[in-house]
This record gives structure tokens, sequence and C-alpha cells, in this order.
């Protein structure tokens, strides 16, 4: 059996609806079990909605329009989604009456992004002679914490996977052939509330099913052609990443990268489910292989990614010199304020580390950690990492310094990550898109000149 997960802008309209529905029905002897993210940007859309009941106004009429055109363009009955759009519509009057909204309501609220979806392309597929049957991800076990708008899966969500389609994936005697057709993105908690994995969840969604239903494969399709060297709106020559190890891209998608919610590695790793990328606007490009280990060797850089709006925070310690505990100090003052450190480089008294711009208030921190240490606050900064090879390093660095000294380009911090697979550089967050560039180039080669050779 395979898992066939489509992204947003794979399902946006009628027209991709029909497409997909295509390539669904071209693996349909594969035993494919369909995970879909909401139609276009509903999700955004639904946030939207939710600011705009916020101040007083309840309007859906874009989301409503979308999908009942879709529906009638596709001539399928449209009950079950004016059904749920009702409920929809009630829920943003309670939201637009209190004028409140917690992260429990949130997700309830993004939630009939993926609930519309699936009954849509179901309904489409039954209606063309391939028999499909929606399911909200709770129906088959998707159960998670009570963390709202992040939550994490429970433990016992793989074996729920296995009881429930379990023999539609074997095809059991007696089974049920339809195509399940799941929500991505949607849990319950053991409450009952709706919770939501993240945004970009839907990748999760289908890798927790492959990897419970020993898939053959994990197939995500997006809009780009697989993993890329580079963001291609920044760097127009990007290549596609033929094959690249789930660690390389849980780092790409950690530190920036859209390509996969930073979490969908975890459950491949663990069963070596190759996870397939796939175009569905270019059904014929190869797309990217993503596997434990690679059978051939790679070359030694496989993509750079940027994320920005990060603050550097230097820590030289005052009193502790040479006294043990300073780290253990400051990484407790930073779990203490729920901040999470990306990058870090250390020396025996001082701390250079990396943290989200927007997610943490500096104040606070800067008084608790002045009690042990002065503190210096560096905003405007940017990571730029590189997924690659790092027992290469040595050489991979000395390509890269090269490249930067010759543009005058100078890094404030650098950091190795344990994984093996990331080499970190922090530089001014105006820079980091010149920098992208610069190393794309120096490692990938452009306009006909060749790359740097590594040594
Ligand atoms: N629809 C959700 C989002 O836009 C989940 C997903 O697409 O994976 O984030
Ligand atoms: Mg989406």
């Amino acid at each position: 059996m395979i898992v066939m997960k489509f992204g947003g802008s794979s399902v946006a309209n009628s027209e991709r609806i029909r497409h997909v529905a295509g390539i669904i029905q071209n693996f349909s002897d594969r035993k494919p079990v369909v995970v879909l993210s909401a139609m276009g940007d509903t999700t955004d859309d639904l946030l939207d909605a939710a600011d705009a009941a916020l101040s007083g106004k309840v309007t859906i009429d874009a989301i409503e329009k979308l999908h009942k055109d879709t529906s009638a363009a596709l001539g399928i009955p449209v009950d079950g989604i004016e059904k749920l759009l009702g409920e929809l519509r009630t829920l943003l009057t309670g939201v637009s009456m209190l004028r409140e909204l917690s992260p429990r309501s949130k997700d309830y609220l993004v939630s009939f992004g993926e609930r519309l979806s699936v009954r849509i392309m179901a309904a489409y597929l039954s209606s063309q002679g391939t028999p499909a049957v929606f399911y909200d991800a709770w129906d088959i076990g998707f159960f998670s914490d009570s963390n709202y708008t992040n939550a994490e899966l429970l433990p016992d969500v793989q074996e729920n996977i296995r009881a429930s389609l379990g023999p539609y994936a074997e095809g059991r005697a007696g089974a049920s052939t339809a195509i399940p057709v799941v929500t991505g993105f949607i849990a319950k908690d053991k409450n009952g509330f709706i919770t939501t994995l993240g945004r970009g969840g839907s990748d999760l969604t289908a890798t927790v099913i492959g990897s419970a239903l020993m898939a053959e494969e994990v197939q995500t399709w997006k809009d780009v052609n697989g993993i890329l060297t580079a963001d291609p709106r920044i760097v127009k020559t990007a290549q596609t990443v033929p094959v690249a190890t789930y660690d390389e891209v849980a780092e790409l998608a950690y530190f920036g990268s859209q390509v996969l919610h930073p979490r969908s590695m975890q459950p491949c790793i663990q069963t070596g489910t190759p996870v397939r990328v796939k175009n569905s606007y270019n059904i014929d490009a190869p797309g990217s292989i993503i596997v434990t280990e690679s059978e051939t060797e790679l070359p030694p850089v496989r993509s750079i990614t940027t994320k920005k709006n990060v603050t550097l925070i230097d820590i030289v310690s005052t009193r502790m010199l040479g006294q043990y505990g300073f780290l253990a100090k400051v990484f407790d003052i930073f779990a203490a304020h729920n901040i999470s450190v990306d990058v870090v480089a250390t020396s025996e008294v001082s701390v250079s580390l990396t943290v989200d711009s927007k997610k943490a208030d500096f104040s606070a921190l800067t008084k608790d950690l002045g009690k042990y240490a002065s503190i210096e606050i560096k905003k405007h900064k940017a990571i730029v990492t590189v997924i690659c090879d790092v027992s290469r390093s040595s050489s991979i660095l000395a390509v890269t310094f090269e490249a930067l000294a010759r543009e005058k380009i100078n890094i404030q911090m650098i950091s190795q990550g344990a994984s093996k697979v990331n080499i970190s550089l922090i530089c001014e967050s105006n820079e980091a898109e010149r920098v992208v560039r610069l190393l794309h180039d120096c490692y990938f080669g452009a306009d006909g000149k060749t790359p740097c050779s590594f040594s």
C-alpha cells in the first residue's frame, strides 16, 4: 500500500481536484490511503475570518463560495458541505459575540478546511467510479495531547490506525475496498476537543499513517519539483535534490525550508518508510526521495536554507569564571521563559545563541540572565543553514569562507549541528539572501560556471 498526500495548492480548485483524482486513480491498484490539506489558502482564510470575527464581523463568503462552486463544478452534492459551513458560521458568530478566541477554539475553527476538502474529494472520486470514503482523522484514531495549535500525537495512534485501516491496506477478505480520504493536520484530544498538529501538519498525518501501515512509500504531492537546493524565490537556478536523508530533511524543515513539516520525518525514521516528494503540477518530474541512507554517494552539500528574524544573544559569565553549571543555569533560564534556542556556540565563559525574534520577551529574559552574566542582544540577524555531509566539513567550510571573504561578508557566529548534517552561519538579516545566492553559486555552479571544487 502507499500513502498519497496532497497539499493545499494541489487541491486549490475544481480543475486541480479533477487532476489529482486522476493521479489517485492511476495508483488505485496500490491500495492508496489519501491525505488532504485544506483547499488552496483556506487555512489562512479561516484565520483571517477569525480576526474579522474578533472585531465583530462574521464573514465566510469567500470560503463558502470556493467550496460550493467547486462542488457544483464537480457535479457532487453539497449537503455535507453546507452542514459544515453552517457550523462554521455559528462558531464565528460566537467568536464575534465573545470577542475572544482561545487556542482551542482556533483549532476547532481551522479544522473546517481539511474537513471540507476530504468530503469533496471522496464524493468526486466515487462519482467517477472509484469508490472512496472520507474520514475525519479521529475516525481512524488520531488522538493528541491538548497542546492546541501544535499538538503531539499520542503513542497509541499507530495501533489505532492499524485497527481501522489495516484490513483495507492488507486487502483482507470482507474489508472495504473504498479508498480512504483522510483529513491531514487535525486530531482530537482525550476530552474530544479538536487539535491541530502545527502549520503544514498534513505531512505528519501522512507519515504517521505510512509508518503505521508499513507503506511501500509515502508520496507528498506539492507544487514544486521536490526538495530544492535553495528557495527558488531567492535562487532562480535552484535544482531538485534527487535523494536526501530523513535527518537532512528534518533539519531543512526546522531551519526555514517549507518543504515538509519539521516533525514529519520522525515516524518514517522508525520504520524506514521512504518518502517521495512529487509535483502535482508536473507529474513526470522525478521529484525527490527521502531515505535512511543513500545507496550511492551523495555530493557534499544537499541544500541551503535561511531563517530570518532571529535574535542573537551573547552571554558572558561575570561570576562563574572557571565554575561549573554556567551553561545549565543559562538553559534553565531559557526553559523557565519557554524560549526555544535554535543555534548555539560556546566558549569557556561565554555562550552565543539564537532565538526566534517573534517568540521572546527579551526584557524579562535579560533581567534573569543579568543576575549571572552580561548580556548583549543583537536583533535583525538571520541563520543560513547549509545541509551537508558534516564529515566533509573542513573542505565545505574552506570553500564557504573563501567565497564569503571574497565578497567581504562577515559571519557573526558559526555552529556545526550534532546531527552531522548541518552547518549554520549567522549573518545580518538584510544580507541573508545574498549569502544564500553566493553559496549556492559556489556549491552548485551558476550560469554555466562550474561549482567550487571540494577537496
Ligand atoms: N492546511 C494546513 C496548513 O495550511 C495544514 C497543511 O496544509 O498541511 O497549514
Ligand atoms: Mg495549507
